[in-house]
């Protein structure tokens, strides 16, 4: 097997915002020789300091151990890091052939090893556990945490791996996850609606800072969130907002641009 380097396209297909780090898809200690398994870590990093502070060392390496230490990097808002293609020192040695460095994946998700999980951060872990399945044709029975695989190590903590397989396996059958139940009984918005998911639509934008002073000083911040109807200087933000986030910019508030708005 050489580079992985559709992994970038396999954590997209989550739905979760990915970051391609620099120089990943020739990072690894020579090429990954086959993928078997899938092992769940944590960085045991620091508990604040935003997103994924562990990216460098995840990359990188730490005094003893040279990086990369994992093919992912898992933020705690849910954004995955695609960190390397080739093999990762993320678990030596392995007591299942499945999950050693040579035939497995590693994801290193934030977490100071103490903290909880965010909901958002546990659901993706659970998306991308699944989508690499779904690739590499292995069932959710073959996803172990590193403490189930290594006799020495404890992550990730407090993990019940067995509702975290059922949901992997609940996903690769193609189950909904809680993300999308909420998307998808939120109705399409549109030029001249007039519903309560408008206002929904414009505290979201306000909330993501797409509204300027201009669009509600006529009115007043209260009355304009508070307005129901979807009319042409609403359509204008979210085109705005779509093309900020890369999204077609058509004006309609649909499945493409809820979740990005809701942020789930
Ligand atoms: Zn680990």
């Amino acid at each position: 097997m050489p580079y992985l380097t559709q992994l970038a396209d396999v954590a997209r297909s989550t739905g979760s915002p990915v970051t391609e780090v620099a120089g990943w898809k020739t990072r690894g200690h020579g090429p990954q020789p086959e993928v078997q398994g899938i092992v769940c870590h944590h960085t045991a990093g620091p508990a604040g300091g935003g997103d994924y502070p562990s990216l460098a060392a995840v990359r990188d390496g730490r005094p003893g151990l040279d990086g990369p230490l994992s093919h992912f990097g898992l933020g705690r808002s849910g954004h995955i890091y695609v960190i390397a293609a080739g093999r990762c020192w993320h678990n030596a040695p392995s007591t299942s052939p499945y999950h050693d460095n040579s035939s497995s994946i590693g994801i290193e998700a934030e977490n100071n090893g103490t903290q909880p999980w965010p909901d958002a951060q546990k659901d993706a872990y659970i998306r991308l556990c699944a989508e690499l399945c779904r690739e590499f044709g292995l069932p959710a029975s073959r996803v172990k945490a590193h403490r189930e695989v290594n006799t020495s190590k404890p992550d990730p903590h407090s993990i019940d791996m067995n509702d975290f397989r059922a949901a992997v396996a609940a996903r690769i059958e193609g189950k909904l996850s809680w993300t999308e139940e909420i998307v998808k009984d939120l109705p399409m918005i549109r030029l001249g609606d007039d519903n309560y998911d408008v206002k929904t639509v414009r505290g979201c934008l306000f909330a993501r800072g797409r509204v300027p002073v201009s669009a509600y000083e006529q009115v007043g911040l209260e009355d304009w969130l508070k307005s129901t109807r979807c009319d042409p200087g609403l359509v204008e933000l979210v085109r705005g907002f779509q093309h900020a986030e890369g999204i077609e910019e058509d004006g309609f508030v649909g499945p493409e641009t809820w979740p990005s708005l809701l942020r789930v």
